[in-house]
């Protein structure tokens, strides 16, 4: 019998600028320590050790106007290019056999108005929901671009938080047509928060179709548990054990991955790059270590780790 694919959504990350620290709205996590204000890229390296020891699949975000500091292809403002080359030559070099890439538009903050290049005050996903597809084209074909521009191959589009969640059928229209614009590809995937996002028993559907062009939404059936380890400054062994246990406990017997395999869903765990940063002290990499470790020991015959491209290619048989 086929195994069940498993997969990772990674949302937020971006060469150097913490994309999180930009919009958090806030200076300080729960327990009062200060939110910095840059990732450095070896947290990068050890996330890529992570995926490679237990061969982690799914996708992975790449905000390319972080925050509004400028452009991946040109650099963000405070850092050196060498800094933002050698991220994005280690998300291509070592996370490619592993990871589908996304734009996360444009900036997960302000919106860009595409004339001026100015980031504007209202949050691109308030902006959103006012537009069409003949607006949006343009906008995800400007993220798939720049992303283009520094190499990164990109075969789908996540929203930063809700974006293009009130009209999607005119986003989803949107992410086909920019797709086929700038990689001249007939089928994309996409990725929003929505009612699903979390739902155990969420399975891909189709978000636009038309004689020529597919585009599939893959929706997330397990919330972001590691995001709590950003507020604590407790990094021990039990305390990672325990967040780990809402996924799979220790010895294979309960936690999400399994209801979701049950009810026969799509385990699709969800995750942010600020969650596995923890606020520096990295403690969501050791939880995803130890979730990863867990499901090899106790469902490598059951499910098989699947990149985004390959789950959309799964979900067409069907759809
Ligand atoms: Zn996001």
């Amino acid at each position: 019998m086929a195994k069940t694919p498993i997969a990772l959504i990674i949302d937020d990350p971006a060469p150097r600028v913490f994309v999180y620290h930009e919009h958090a709205g806030k200076e300080t996590v729960q327990d009062g320590r200060p939110i910095p204000d840059n990732v450095p890229n070896s947290f990068l390296f050890r996330f890529c050790d992570v995926v490679e020891k237990y061969g982690i699949r799914g996708k992975f975000s790449v905000v390319p106007m972080a925050g509004g500091r400028g452009r991946i292809d040109e650099g963000f403002s405070g850092f050196p290019y060498s800094e933002i080359q050698e991220w994005v030559d280690t998300v291509k070099t070592r996370l490619s056999p592993y990871f589908s890439f996304c734009p996360e538009i444009l900036t997960h903050h302000g919106y860009i108005d595409l004339s001026t290049m100015q980031m504007q005050g209202e949050r691109e996903n308030e902006w959103s929901f006012r537009q069409t597809s003949k607006e949006l084209t343009p906008y995800i074909a400007f993220g798939l671009q720049l992303l283009k521009n520094v190499g990164i191959d990109a075969t789908g589009v996540t929203s930063p938080w809700d974006f293009g969640e009130k009209n999607e059928d005119e986003y989803a229209k949107a992410i086909a047509y920019a797709m086929d614009e700038v990689w001249g590809r007939k089928e994309s995937w996409y990725f929003c928060r929505s009612v699903y996002r979390s739902n155990s028993e969420a399975k891909p559907w189709m978000g636009y179709e038309d004689a020529t062009h597919k585009c599939v939404a893959i929706p997330g059936t397990i919330s972001d548990n590691i995001w709590q380890s950003m507020d604590t400054n407790d990094t021990s062994e039990e305390y990672i054990s325990k967040i780990a246990d809402n996924y799979l406990t220790a010895d294979g017997k309960s936690g999400k991955i399994l209801e979701v395999l049950k009810g026969g869903g799509w385990p699709i765990l969800t995750t942010q790059w600020q969650s596995l940063f923890s606020n520096g002290n990295e403690t969501g990499i050791r939880i995803l270590g130890t979730v990863a470790q867990r499901v090899q020991e106790h469902l490598s015959d059951q499910v098989q780790w699947m990149c985004h491209e390959e789950l959309m290619r799964e979900a067409l048989k069907t759809l």
